[in-house]
C-alpha cells in the first residue's frame, strides 16, 4: 500500500485488496485506488429456439436418449469414456476418477473448512471423486449417476463452511476445480470464468485487464460456489455483490442437458424458464439445480473511479483498548443516526472485523493469545462527479472523525 495522504490513484491497490491479498498492513495507512463500471451485456453459446425455451439446450444422451448399454455401473471409468464418446461423437473422457481405496484420495477429499475433521459430525468421505475437465465430463458424470443411482455433489473451491460440496455414502463428488479457464471477451468488458478459478487468480486478471468486480476476501474461494452465495465484501455498499455481476452462465442439469441461462430482462432472449433458472441458481441454494460450468461476468472499469482505502488494526485489550473501540463505534453509530454519514450515500464502505487468537504462535505459547480489531475504510467516487483532491478530502474527514474517537487505542504495530 502507498504512503498516507498522497491523494493519487493507484488501481493496483484495490485489485490487491479485492482478493484479500494485502489485508495485512497494520497501523494507520492510506492507499488510493481506482475503479470503474460497465454494464454491457453479452451471451454465451449459440442461441436456438427449443420449443418455448429460447435458450441453448444441448439434449443429453441421458435417460430418454441414452443407449443403456453405455452405462456399466461396476466401472465408472469405462462408463464415462463410453458416454463422453457418445456425446462428442468419438472423444474419450478426460475426467480423473479417484475412489476411496486409491492413493491420493485423502488429499483430494480434503475440504477447506472443518468438514473432514476425523470423528467430527461433519466428516465427509465420498466413495468416488470425479475431477471433470470438460463439460462432456460433467454431463457423463451426472448421466452415470442417474443411471446407477448415485447422488452427485458439486465442488469448485471446497470452501463451504458446512461441507455442502462433499458427501457420504451413495454419492459421487463432482469436482470442477480443474475447469479453471478465464477468457476475456472481445469487448474487454466481460470475463468468461470457469467454476474452478480461485478469487486470487481472478483478481490477477483484474490487474491485467484494468477491470474490477466486488468479491469476498478469502483468496482461495472458488468462483463456482462464490457466485451462488452472494459474494459479499468490504466494498459492497458501493458496488453490491459478486452475484450481481453475473451476465449469464452455462449449466449442466441433472438429466445431462446443458443450458445457457441469460440474465433476465434481455428481450427477446428472456423466457420464464430461463428467468426461473437464473434466479434459482443464484438464489442461495447453491448446488441444487445443476453444475455450473462457465459464467460470464460484467465488470467495472478501474479508470472510471477515484477510490481511497485505509486499514487500521487496534490491539484488542479489554482494559485499554475496549473503551476506545466502544467510543469509536458509538461515534460511528451517532454519525449514521444523525445523518452526518448518509445511509444512502454509496461512497463510503466500512468493514469491522474482530480477528481471533487462533494463531499457531499463540497456540505454541511463543506469543500470548491475542485478538485485534480491524477497520477497513473504503471511499469510492465516480471520476466524473468530482476531482481526486476533493474526493480525498471528503474521505479523510469522515475517516478522521471516526478513528479519532479511538484516541487512546493501541495499534497492533505498536504492540509487537
Ligand atoms: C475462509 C473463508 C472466507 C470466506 N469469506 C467470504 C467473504 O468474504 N464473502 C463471502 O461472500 N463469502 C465468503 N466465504 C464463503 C464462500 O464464499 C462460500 O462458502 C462459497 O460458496 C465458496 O465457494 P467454493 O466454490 O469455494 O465452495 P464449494 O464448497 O466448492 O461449494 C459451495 C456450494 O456451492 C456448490 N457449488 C460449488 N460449485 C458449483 C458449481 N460449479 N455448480 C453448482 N454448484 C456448485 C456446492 O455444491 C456447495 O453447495 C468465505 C469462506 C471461507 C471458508
Amino acid at each position: 500500500m502507498s504512503a498516507p495522504s498522497d491523494g493519487k490513484d493507484s488501481s493496483s491497490t484495490l485489485k490487491m485488496l479485492v482478493g484479500g491479498l494485502s489485508l495485512t498492513t497494520v497501523g494507520l495507512l492510506i492507499s488510493t485506488i481506482v475503479l470503474a463500471t460497465n454494464k454491457d451485456s453479452g451471451a454465451i453459446g449459440t442461441q436456438a429456439d427449443v420449443g418455448a425455451l429460447p435458450v441453448e439446450v444441448i439434449p443429453a444422451p441421458g435417460s430418454t436418449y441414452l443407449d443403456q448399454g453405455l452405462v456399466d455401473c461396476m466401472s465408472i471409468t469405462l462408463s464415462l469414456d463410453a458416454i463422453v464418446s457418445h456425446i462428442t461423437d468419438g472423444e474419450i473422457s478426460t475426467a480423473i476418477v479417484t475412489t476411496n481405496l486409491e492413493v491420493g484420495y485423502d488429499d483430494l477429499r480434503e475440504q477447506y473448512a472443518t468438514t473432514n475433521l476425523e470423528g467430527s459430525e461433519f466428516e465427509t468421505s465420498p466413495p468416488t471423486i470425479v475431477e471433470a475437465l470438460s463439460e462432456a465430463d460433467v454431463q457423463a458424470t451426472v448421466i452415470f449417476a442417474a443411471q446407477c443411482d448415485y447422488k452427485v455433489t458439486t465442488r469448485s473451491g471446497g470452501h463451504s463452511y458446512i461441507g455442502m460440496s462433499s458427501c457420504n455414502n451413495n454419492c459421487i463428488q463432482l469436482d470442477v476445480g480443474r475447469m479453471n479457464h478465464i477468457d476475456v471477451k472481445e469487448s474487454g468488458k466481460q470475463l468468461n470464468v470457469g467454476p474452478g478459478v480461485r478469487l486470487e487468480e481472478l483478481v490477477q486478471t483484474f490487474v491485467t485487464e484494468g477491470v474490477f468486480i466486488p468479491t469476498g476476501e478469502c483468496k482461495s474461494i472458488g468462483i463456482g460456489g462464490h457466485t451462488q452465495t452472494g459474494g459479499f465484501g468490504p466494498w459492497g455498499r458501493s458496488f453490491g455483490y459478486f452475484t450481481g455481476y453475473v451476465d449469464s452462465f452455462r449449466i449442466v442439469l441433472p438429466d445431462g442437458s446443458i443450458r445457457s441461462v441469460e440474465k433476465p430482462g434481455r428481450k427477446p432472449l428472456t423466457s420464464q424458464p430461463n428467468n426461473d433458472l437464473f434466479y434459482a441458481v443464484l438464489g442461495g441454494a447453491s448446488g441444487s439445480f445443476g453444475t455450473v460450468v462457465d459464467t460470464v461476468f460484467n465488470t467495472n472499469k478501474d479508470d472510471d473511479f477515484h477510490a481511497f482505502y485505509w486499514e487500521v488494526n487496534f490491539w484488542y485489550d479489554s482494559e485499554k483498548t475496549l473503551p476506545g473501540i466502544t467510543k469509536m463505534l458509538e461515534k460511528y453509530a451517532g454519525m449514521v443516526e444523525s445523518g452526518e454519514l448518509d445511509q444512502d450515500d454509496t461512497r463510503w464502505n466500512i468493514w469491522w472485523t474482530l480477528v481471533g487468537s487462533k494463531s499457531l504462535l499463540a497456540k505454541t505459547g511463543l506469543l500470548p493469545p491475542f485478538n485485534f480489531f480491524q477497520m477497513d475504510f473504503i471511499w469510492v467516487v465516480p471520476k466524473k462527479e468530482t476531482s481526486n483532491a476533493d474526493a480525498f478530502a471528503d474521505a479523510q474527514a469522515v475517516y478522521d472523525d471516526i478513528v479519532g474517537a479511538c484516541d487512546d487505542c493501541v495499534l497492533l504495530d505498536d504492540f509487537f
